[in-house]
């Protein structure tokens, strides 16, 4: 047992305890946040990992979500130029298109226009994207404009019956490399960050915590204590509260299963596609890592925490269906070369179906019976920042003397550059590094940004470098990723850190396994 006490401790490493490890960090506070497998090694990889309003949500009279969300979208965009950039989203028009039957506005609809009996009329999807457009207050962002695709190049991979098109804005973001750069972030202003590491008990004394870890690898106990537990479990939220904690709570949480397929790329421009489905949902197809193109999401329950999410053969062919329901290019299960499946941690607001249940976040705090503990329900990725703000204004009633807000503008590690600078990064790591081929250049500097430099050092060849792993890996990214943000083993590297997972071999994923193994010996 260690004898500091620490102000704050942070159970989950994904995506909303990062964001609140970094927050509270420079504020000052002492903070210690445990995660049981590897950062975003749970929702906060697999996600469709996109910085957005969320335009079906207006049909939800999520308001105040798509508001906060769209505001966010360029303060993000900012404090992290290398790892999100700004996209376009072509959303075909069709007669056919169907609202799903639970939403406010298919109910109002149904009252005023029975006619329409369940489809979405073009009126009301240019309504939405005005609103879209102008609830947010863009400032970098481009407004929304009409495709014809009749003649346009976004036209050319869809079926002819889509003549029409409109055309708007969000954003794309490394999901995963934004969870690993908070908590880098967080460590640099005093925070500790211990991945495989579990939260196994925790008891409630009158004015502190004493929390129970276990070593994941070695199977050692040790405890540490805190003034205030942060329960950012995600999907195991319910189970922390419930098992680890032995708490009783009237709030629960609901799982709900998104699953993505990847298959090589089905067309050469770079603009996403958003598909309104007959079935009342949408989905998305993305240009996704240069050679390939992301397909989703589902919502399916999700019953059992315990059971690891993967995307079904019905999830699947689903999404293929929907696809070809645009695409002239008919894909089979033999064109996907990847997937994967994520749980949406989501606040149980007693709606009937997955695809309605609310998107917005919940934090609740709870000090009966001794020291407090703050419950982080439901939540986006785009609303991370704005959740820790939050967060913090909780525990402010805990520890008065708290600092104010300051993330807003605060660049993330390697974001230091202005918004459209990446092109310009690109160059001058060109100049300085001429042996480097371009596809390396371009995914150091998206994934890095200005710590390229640090990363590659005085390096004058490819040799110095050091061992090449397979693709575009070498020794020198991955020592800077084991030293600085937590790697510890092959998969953190090529499926969290990058993906490049996609262009390795088995053999290739074994050497580097290996050679990482070695590495943590001595
Ligand atoms: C399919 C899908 C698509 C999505 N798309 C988008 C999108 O495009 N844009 C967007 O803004 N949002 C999106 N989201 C939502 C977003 O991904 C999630 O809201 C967010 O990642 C949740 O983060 P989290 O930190 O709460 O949970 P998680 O990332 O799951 O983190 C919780 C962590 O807690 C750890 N943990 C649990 N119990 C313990 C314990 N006892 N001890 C230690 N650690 C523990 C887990 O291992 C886990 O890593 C999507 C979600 C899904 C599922």
């Amino acid at each position: 047992m260690t004898d500091q006490m620490h102000d704050l401790f942070i159970i989950g490493g994904g995506i909303n305890g990062c964001g609140i490890a970094r927050d509270a960090a420079g504020r000052g506070l002492s903070v210690v946040l445990a995660e049981q497998g590897d950062l975003a090694s749970a929702t906060s990889s697999a996600s469709t990992k996109l910085f957005h309003g969320g335009l079906r949500y207006l049909e939800y009279f999520e308001f105040r979500l798509v508001r906060e969300a769209l505001i966010e979208r360029e303060t993000l965009l900012q404090a992290m130029p290398h790892i999100s950039w700004p996209m376009r989203f072509v959303l075909p028009y069709h007669a056919s298109m169907r609202f799903e039957g639970a939403t406010p506005t298919s109910r109002l609809l149904n009252v005023v226009m029975p006619w329409m009996k369940g489809r979405r009329p073009a009126w009301l999807i240019r309504l939405g994207l005005f609103l879209y457009d102008h609830l947010g207050g863009r400032k970098i962002l481009p407004p929304t404009q009409v495709v014809d695709l009749t003649t346009a190049v976004e036209g050319k991979p869809l079926h002819s019956k889509f003549e029409t098109a409109y055309e708007y804005s969000d954003c794309w973001v490394e999901d995963a490399r934004l969870v690993a750069l908070n908590a880098r972030d967080a460590v640099n202003r005093g925070a500790r960050i211990l991945t495989r590491t579990k939260v196994i008990a925790a008891d409630r004394l009158k004015d502190h915590w004493v929390i129970t870890l276990e070593d994941v690898e070695t199977g050692e106990h040790r405890t540490e204590r805190a003034r205030m537990l942060i329960n950012a479990a995600g999907p195991w939220v319910g189970n922390v509260i419930a098992n680890t904690l032995r708490l009783n709570s009237r709030d629960g949480v609901r799982l709900v299963r998104g699953s993505h397929i990847v298959t090589k790329r089905l067309y050469d421009h770079d603009k996403c596609y958003f598909f309104q489905g007959t079935d009342g949902r949408i989905i998305f197809a993305i240009p996704y890592e240069t050679d390939f193109t992301l397909i989703g999401t589902t919502d399916a329950e999700h019953h059992d925490v315990s059971e690891k999410p993967r995307c079904t053969e019905e999830e699947r062919d689903y999404l293929i269906r929907f696809a070809n329901g645009y695409f002239k290019r008919q894909l089979t299960a033999d064109d996907v070369v990847w997937t994967y499946s994520g749980v949406r941690p989501l606040y149980d607001d007693g709606s009937s179906s997955a695809t309605a249940a609310t998107r917005d976040y919940t934090l609740k705090v709870d000090d009966t019976g001794g020291a407090p503990i703050l419950n982080i329900f439901g939540g986006k990725i785009t609303t991370y920042r704005r959740l820790a703000e939050a967060a913090m204004a909780k525990v402010k009633g805990y520890v008065p003397d708290l600092k104010p807000d300051w993330t807003a503008g605060v660049p993330l590690p390697g974001g230091d550059f202005p918004v459209d600078g990446v092109d310009h990064l690109i160059v001058e790591a060109k100049i300085q590094f001429p042996f480097l081929d371009d596809r390396l250049i371009r995914r150091l500097v998206r994934g890095y940004g200005t710590d390229l430099w640090a990363i590659l050092g005085q390096a004058r060849s490819i040799e110095e470098l050091g061992q090449h792993f397979g693709a575009t890996l070498y020794e020198a990214e991955v020592n800077w990723l084991m030293e600085h943000e937590f790697a510890r083993e092959a998969e953190d590297v090529l499926w969290r850190r990058t993906k490049l997972g996609l262009r390795f071999e088995d053999a290739e994923v074994e050497a580097l396994d290996a050679w990482m193994r070695d590495k943590r010996r001595y």
